[in-house]
């Protein structure tokens, strides 16, 4: 049985006294309920989040890493500097990070390995844009960052990946994925993970859905078999609508 896994993508939102406010607030509602949950501040409050909830079942995650582990890379968070403030989890390959900042497959599998050979976690987001979705070739795409994105990961370090799915056309745009074409693209995400790794892998991976999640649409979408957990963005910024997410199993 995989167990749900919500996470929460602030983005770049909020400062260090607003993420520390909602990361307690988060705490106290949560904080019994069973799901895995996840709560990814930007940079400058990770520290401050990690340490409010250092008690807390919620994990801290970075939104992104540097591909090297130290050195001269202006602008760049390193690996080591995550782990000594107590960040468990990273996600890697966001959307945001593919094509606004040109991330490609080759970097972001130097950043799964890396953050995975010092013991962080990691999501892994994959997921195509509308155009190659309406040209039939959005498995296709996913394959490819599926592939590359895991390339070279030992089955014992798969265990601590998680797949996101995000197709890009639904990321902040109130457009989801219905529930039928999400679970039908997470089903063929677990057939590739079974021909590069073992269809016990496949089974066990828990993969999430990314893309305008919200409380009126999450009981849908992870009720689906092949959907184990949901990647949140917007929704995740404030503890109205978060809290529903994590919560959705009791509406
Ligand atoms: P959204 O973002 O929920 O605002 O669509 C999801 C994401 O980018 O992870």
């Amino acid at each position: 049985m995989r167990k749900s896994y919500i996470a929460g993508n602030w983005k770049m939102h909020k400062t260090v006294s607003e993420a520390c406010a909602l990361a307690s607030e988060l705490d106290s509602a949560v904080g019994q309920n069973e799901h895995k949950v996840m709560i990814a501040p930007p940079f400058t409050a990770l520290a401050a989040v990690a340490d409010t909830l250092k008690e807390s079942r919620i994990i801290v995650g970075a939104q992104n890493m540097a591909s090297a582990e130290i050195g001269a890379h202006t602008g760049e968070v390193s690996v080591l500097m995550l782990k000594d403030i107590g960040v468990a989890t990273v996600i890697l390959g966001h959307s945001e990070r593919r094509h606004v900042y040109g991330e490609s497959d080759g970097l972001i599998n130097k950043k799964v390995r890396l953050a995975l050979s010092h013991g962080i976690d990691v999501i892994l987001c994959v997921g195509e844009q509308i155009d190659e979705r309406e040209a039939g070739n959005a498995e296709f795409v996913v394959e490819g960052q599926m592939k590359n994105g895991l390339a070279e990961v030992s089955k014992e370090e798969l265990d601590r990946v998680t797949i996101a799915y995000e197709p890009v056309w639904a990321i902040g745009t109130g457009k989801t994925a219905t529930p039928d074409d999400a679970d039908a693209m997470h089903a063929f995400i677990r057939k590739i993970i079974s021909s590069m790794f073992s269809e016990e892998s496949a089974q066990s991976m828990i993969i999430q859905y990314g893309g305008s999640v919200k409380p009126g649409n999450a009981s849908s979408l992870l009720s689906m078999e092949n959907i184990d957990g949901a990647l949140v963005g917007g929704a995740s910024l404030d503890s109205e609508s978060f809290v529903p997410i994590v919560e959705f199993d009791r509406v």
